[in-house]
């Protein structure tokens, strides 16, 4: 491979190119090293340049660069996703759009930013504007907007107001990769073209994004002796329409006691619930905690939201990162239960892996209804007994979205053919972040 004529190129685009080993290490690397698999498999791919414009002119002019010169790009964000999905595959540039960070535009229900904004700077300031972001991934505070919507699934939210998929992305600003790169304004079900598209059909340079009026949420801390109470508990709580909740989390022994800085709220050997629901009266709460026998061991008072301890911190992905700090070797899973059978599934899934699958379960809304979301954390041994793993899942009804590949994966709502479609009118030489596409007929043949 040769390194491309960085000098002219950057005369040509108008920005420096940063070429330094040590800061293209660790701008072309993501959390992909929570799966051993992709540990193994992503170690040695580097860029051979960074870009971080500071303005969309200067995005499109990368661009333009890169495609005279056939330059691959890989947009990142902050490099929080961890399925290796933002590691160039084959060298190239990262384009680094954290300089494109201006908040454009608040209005009700709605807020207009760049795509390098960072969630955790956007939630502070709404909520200093009596609003609040819809949905937000526990990564919230170096997360961009960008990288969520192109990223990301869900999260923190996502039990009242859905996914990325959920009407919660309302507008998007994407470049294109050709001679001339054009801006696109994209609204309305077209979005899907764009949505967790890798940065593959086009580049997000500015997003408007739903907003809702701020609630004071308090977050509270529910433990159990029983897995199965704690899993009743929050099903209850998801279902309930008298209790505005914005985080419904559980987690069976032994992940709480990976929380270490939770350690003085949960005993030893108990399952726990986490959850984040709006402050007042917490009788409605107290029954049903009680009445599936769990005991409440701290509630975090709205005045304290987000300026102490978050429990969302503990949730979502990371818990598999406080798994991960107690045991390296852990990894884990994305599925979804069935919501009608989903105890059964659990049972025979703790029946036949009894020490190597932990459950740990979001709820959340999706296409309208409630869903039960789950990361389990796996006692991985080999990539063998991991797929031997997700293949049981599937066998019993459990649908996994393998977090241990880097390809984007394949729905059966047609979202990927969208995201090819405008893959082939908006990068017509394939050099937007290429070998993140699986090939469409064989994953079909093999699913
Ligand atoms: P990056 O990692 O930089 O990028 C993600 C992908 O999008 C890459 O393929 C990149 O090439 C592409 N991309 C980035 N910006 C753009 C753009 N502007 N236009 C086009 N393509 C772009 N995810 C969740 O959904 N919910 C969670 O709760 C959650 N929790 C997590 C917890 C931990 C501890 C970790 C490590 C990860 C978690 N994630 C979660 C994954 C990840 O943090 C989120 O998806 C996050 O929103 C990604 O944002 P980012 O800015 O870091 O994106």
């Amino acid at each position: 491979k040769t390194q491309p004529n960085w000098e002219r190129f950057e005369e040509e685009m108008g920005s420096t190119v940063i070429t330094e080993e040590q800061e293209t290490n660790k701008l072309s690397k993501d959390y992909y090293w929570y799966s051993p698999v992709l540990a193994a498999e992503l170690a040695d791919k580097v860029a051979d340049g960074v870009a971080k414009p500071e303005t969309v002119e200067q995005a499109l002019a990368v661009l333009k660069a890169c495609y005279t010169h056939d330059i691959p790009v890989t947009t990142r964000g902050a490099g929080t996703g961890n399925y290796g999905q933002g590691i160039p595959s084959y060298g190239g540039l990262v384009l680094d759009l954290s300089g494109l960070n201006k908040i454009i535009a608040m209005e009700p229900g709605q807020v207009t930013v760049q795509a390098g904004v960072k969630l955790g700077r956007l939630e502070k300031e709404l909520r200093e504007a009596g609003s609040e972001l819809c949905i937000y991934p526990s990564t919230y505070m170096k997360a961009t907007v960008g990288g969520f919507f192109s990223g990301g699934s869900g999260g923190i939210g996502s039990i009242a107001w859905g996914n990325v998929w959920d009407g919660n992305l309302l507008e998007a600003h994407i470049l294109t990769m050709e001679e001339e790169p054009r801006i696109l304004t994209v609204k309305g079900d077209e979005l899907n073209r764009y949505i967790h598209n890798y940065g593959t059909s086009g580049i997000m340079v500015q997003l408007t994004i739903r907003t809702a009026e701020a609630v004071d949420w308090e977050q509270v801390i529910v433990q159990f002796d029983e897995g199965e109470d704690m899993l009743a508990f929050t099903e209850s709580l998801a279902y309930d329409d008298e209790i505005r909740k914005r985080l419904v989390s559980g987690h069976e022994t032994p992940i709480p006691t990976y929380f270490v800085p939770l350690a003085p709220y949960i005993e030893e050997g108990k399952a726990v619930a986490l959850i984040e629901i709006e402050a007042g009266d917490d009788s409605r709460l107290k029954e049903l905690s009680s009445s599936h026998h769990g005991q409440i061991t701290r509630v975090i008072p709205a005045d304290r939201y987000h300026k102490e301890m978050s429990l969302s911190d503990f949730t979502w992905n990371h818990t598999t990162l406080w798994a991960l700090k107690t045991d390296p070797t852990l990894t884990y899973l994305q599925s979804g239960f069935s919501t009608h059978h989903y105890l059964d599934q659990m049972r025979n899934i703790k029946q036949r892996y009894p020490d190597e699958v932990h459950l740990h379960v979001e709820w959340v809304r999706g296409d309208g209804d409630i869903q039960i979301g789950s990361l389990p954390v796996i006692e991985y041994q080999s990539r063998e007994r991991l797929y031997e793993i997700i293949d049981y899942f599937e066998s019993i009804g459990v649908s996994v979205n393998d977090p241990h590949t880097f390809l984007l994966p394949i729905d059966n709502k047609g979202r990927f053919e969208q995201i090819l479609e405008a893959k082939a009118l908006n990068d017509p030489k394939g050099l937007l972040n290429p070998g993140k596409l699986p090939e469409l007929k064989k994953a079909r043949q093999a699913g």
